[in-house]
């Protein structure tokens, strides 16, 4: 078994090296690990081994854990499927929210943001091969929501995110990767500023070094760091 701190070495020598090869900034990747099912003593080792982005999927579990390791210990992701009733606190608790995916709950997030005087950093997830058992606005609807996030106050667009069905080559997952990119340049085309789709989460443990290739800039890796959840 190798620890937290090994895996998390290995990887960052993997992003770099990814990085390196096709041309880009290693510094332009941000390293997300996903904590979920995982216990605030683990958590803590990945901080204390230097990672700094830690995303969660559940929202009463992740406001347990990060009352216990403090929410300055480190930058929230939350990763996972909202309820609009969760918003608050989802706004409360997380630096960014990656899964916005309906104007309903872009709009209550936008409220529960406001009430807190919080610009909330958000990305638009996309349901990028059409799974029905995922959530993600469609490819058709992609676009319009981005504009339609542009009018909330208390809102600050920052990318889009995607989860590809899981391939046991990663090869596979590359088209979909392709597609966000592909989303992101019809989002611009639109009229919506860079800053606004600067970001594009994608990419898992089995998967996050072809995610880079296509220009994944947060990469969302579980159990790669802290090993199998069942
Ligand atoms: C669980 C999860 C991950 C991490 O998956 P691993 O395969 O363990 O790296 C990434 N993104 C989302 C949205 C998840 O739910």
């Amino acid at each position: 078994m190798t620890t937290i701190k090994e895996n998390l070495t290995a990887i960052r020598e993997k992003i770099i090296k990814t990085a390196v090869s096709c041309g880009r900034n290693p510094d332009d990747i941000q390293l997300v690990g996903v904590s979920k099912k995982k216990p605030v003593q683990q958590m803590q080792q990945a901080l204390d081994a230097g990672l700094h982005n830690l995303g969660e999927n559940y929202i009463q579990e992740a406001v347990e854990k990060i009352d216990h390791l403090g929410r300055e210990s480190a930058c929230w992701h939350f990763i996972g499927h909202l309820q609009s009733n969760k918003a608050r606190f989802a706004v409360r608790y997380f630096d960014f929210i990656h899964t916005v995916d309906k104007l309903k709950l872009a709009r209550e997030i936008d409220k529960q943001a406001k009430k807190i005087q919080k610009r909330q950093k958000i990305l638009l997830q996309v349901n990028i091969a059409g799974e029905e058992t995922k959530s993600g606005a469609t490819r058709d609807r992609a676009v319009a929501l981005a504009k339609e996030i542009m009018g909330f106050e208390n809102l600050e667009l920052s990318g889009l995110m995607c989860m590809p069905p899981y391939f046991d080559d990663p090869e596979d997952a590359r088209i979909y990767f392709k597609q966000l990119v592909r989303i992101r340049q019809d989002v611009l085309a639109s009229g919506v500023d860079d800053g606004a789709m600067a970001e594009l989460s994608m990419g898992m443990s089995h998967d996050f070094e072809v995610a880079i290739q296509e220009g994944a800039t947060m990469v969302r890796v579980g159990t790669a760091i802290f090993g199998s959840r069942t």
